[in-house]
């Protein structure tokens, strides 16, 4: 395996070389770039530039942590995105609260939850997780925390948000769908040259909630959790069946007893459809990536897709298996 300081030096030389990550991704597949044992993984099809913008922090030296971060950061500053960040679906009252969590190789961690106003709350959560004695901000401490730490205030709510929450109240049905636009929460694990793992989740959870509902997004160990020992694990969907199994938490101690990434998912899920009498009306898919850099995602439904990044698979997205 190569060495950290090589696999950076070579990969930040050709990127400098040949002016930036495009040409740097064309090397990639031409198997000129420097393999290392870097991988990046994350959920749905805006997993694909959140990956790269990953990857690319990586190559210019970033942690593992700064990769995580800086991945979903793109996908929470998408307006066009309806499920994290700017543009995320608000509550029953109109209201964009959202939840985020990230967790460094040192077992470090951070998370917010219920956050207004902050169009990146992944850097929010990391704040509180190197910033304060605390691992969890909520509501309004989350904010006032944030904007004391220089975030600025902004509205979420786009007009296409908007537009469709008022669609909504016409009938006010809530009514959890399934792979919403093959886009939903954005959970990110990275692992670096030297085999170093973090991760990060984000989300504006589930459209049309109550208000003050918090998902598994920013709970380390249901939506997020990473061991630096065995792995790390995210997950997508509805978040009160993932808390209920502490689903992220189960995935890596099953890695930690033997299983492969894409078994471990599978075992969480089933937990879920074991416990959950009405499992066939909800999604919920697993992402998991070990310590040997095998990677793997499971869900009960089919349609959960994941992006994977590394040097030999360059950046594409593998269709999970499902129970159903
Ligand atoms: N897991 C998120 C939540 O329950 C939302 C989602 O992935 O659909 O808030």
């Amino acid at each position: 395996m190569l060495k950290r300081r090589s696999f950076l030096k070579r990969t930040t030389l050709l990127g400098s070389m040949l002016g930036g990550w495009p040409l740097f991704s064309t090397l990639a597949r031409q198997g000129l770039q420097a393999p290392g044992h870097a991988t990046v993984i994350s959920t749905w099809n805006h997993g694909i530039p959140a990956n790269a913008r990953a990857w690319q922090i990586l190559a210019a030296g970033g942690t593992p942590v700064d990769a995580a971060e800086g991945g979903v950061r793109v996908v929470e500053s998408d307006p066009d995105n309806s499920s994290v960040g700017i543009g995320g679906r608000p509550d029953r009252d109109g209201r964009v609260t959202l939840d985020a969590s990230i967790m460094a190789p040192d077992g470090n961690c951070g998370a917010v939850a219920a956050l207004e106003h902050i169009e990146n709350p992944i850097s929010v959560a990391r704040k509180v997780m190197e910033d304060t004695p605390h691992v969890m901000l909520v509501g309004d401490g989350a904010l006032q925390f944030a904007l004391e730490q220089g975030f600025t205030k902004k509205n979420l709510l786009t007009e296409a948000s908007r537009q469709a929450w008022q669609q909504w109240l016409k009938n006010a049905e809530y009514k959890p769908v399934i792979n919403i636009e093959n886009h939903d929460t954005i959970g990110l694990l990275v692992q670096d040259a030297d085999g170093h793992i973090a991760g990060a989740c984000t989300t504006s959870g589930l459209a049309y909630k109550m208000h003050g509902r918090v998902g598994d997004s920013p709970i380390i160990g249901a939506g997020l959790f990473v061991d630096d020992e065995v792995g790390g694990a995210t997950a997508t969907g509805m978040g009160e069946a993932v808390i209920k199994v502490a689903g992220s938490h189960t995935v890596v101690e099953l890695m930690r007893q033997g299983y492969e990434p894409c078994e471990a998912c599978r075992e969480a899920v089933k937990r879920i459809t074991r416990k959950e009498p009405r499992y066939k009306e909800l999604q919920v898919g697993f992402l998991a990536l070990r310590k040997d850099g095998l990677t793997g995602g499971f869900a009960i439904h089919q349609g959960f897709n994941y992006a994977l990044m590394t040097a030999a698979d360059n950046n594409r997205m593998v269709n999970a298996d499902s129970l159903l």
